[in-house]
């Protein structure tokens, strides 16, 4: 999978990418990710791609021209563009299965008020990370690349992993435990301890429901009415 991150901070990114799981499907060849910066687009000479909204109001918003441009310069036959906004449909697991299966993803990271609507003519999907605002889109973007990552084929070691995470199955993953046995006082239930292999899955399933239903009943809701 090819990404290209259009943004004005494409420094935001050094790090996240280059450690754990992001750094190993990168370094196998399994994800290529690239950063254009919006500014090289500018046909100022100061570099400025922001200007005032018409209408007035506060804040400064990026004009069309660098972001149709900066779109523009990395599209290919097969690309898949999204803009990351507090508007767009909400980031979810399964769309993080469905984003994995493009094979090249643009992602244009807004900031200031936004982006001119205008430049919305070059956008595939628009997709919100949560119900509240960010100064920029590049915390999004690291979001929606992890998330999405994870479906790669070969990304993660232990494909099971994936399938058995919360969500994939409707509702939470169920409680984990390691070693030590005991700690503070508080022991690792015995049923995970006894080898009984179909005890464990029913015992950890019960726990998911549970703890779904506690957390966020209305998952559990969804589950009855999808069966
Ligand atoms: N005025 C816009 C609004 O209220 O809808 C918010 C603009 S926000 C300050 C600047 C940029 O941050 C956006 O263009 C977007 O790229 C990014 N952003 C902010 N919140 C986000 C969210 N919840 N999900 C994804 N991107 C977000």
């Amino acid at each position: 999978m090819e990404i290209d991150i259009l943004s004005l901070f494409p420094d935001y990114f050094r790090g996240p990418f280059d450690v754990s799981m992001l750094k190993r499907a990168r370094d196998a060849g399994l994800l290529e990710i690239r950063h254009t910066d919006i500014r090289e687009f500018s046909e100022n000479k100061h570099g400025r791609v922001d200007e005032r909204p018409f209408g007035g109001g506060p804040g400064m918003v990026l004009c069309p021209g660098p972001v149709v441009r900066a779109i523009r310069s990395v599209r290919k036959p097969n690309t898949h563009v999204v803009y990351l906004s507090p508007q767009g449909n909400l980031l979810t697991a399964a769309k993080c299965g469905e984003l994995a299966k493009y094979e090249h993803l643009v992602i244009l990271c807004g900031h200031y008020e936004g982006v001119d609507e205008r430049a919305m003519s070059e956008i595939d999907e628009e997709i919100s990370i949560g119900d509240y605002v960010l100064t920029s889109g590049c915390a999004a973007a690291i979001v929606l690349i992890e998330g999405a990552a994870r479906f790669i084929p070969g990304v993660i070691g232990h494909p099971d992993a994936v399938q058995e995470d919360s969500f994939q199955n409707g509702i939470f993953d169920g409680p984990h435990y390691t070693r030590p046995e005991v700690f503070e006082g508080m022991e690792v239930p015995a049923v995970l301890r006894e080898g009984n292999h179909a005890k464990i899955r029913q015992w950890r399933k019960s726990e998911a429901l549970k703890k779904t239903n506690r957390v966020r009943p209305e998952l559990v809701m969804n589950q009855g009415e999808n069966q």
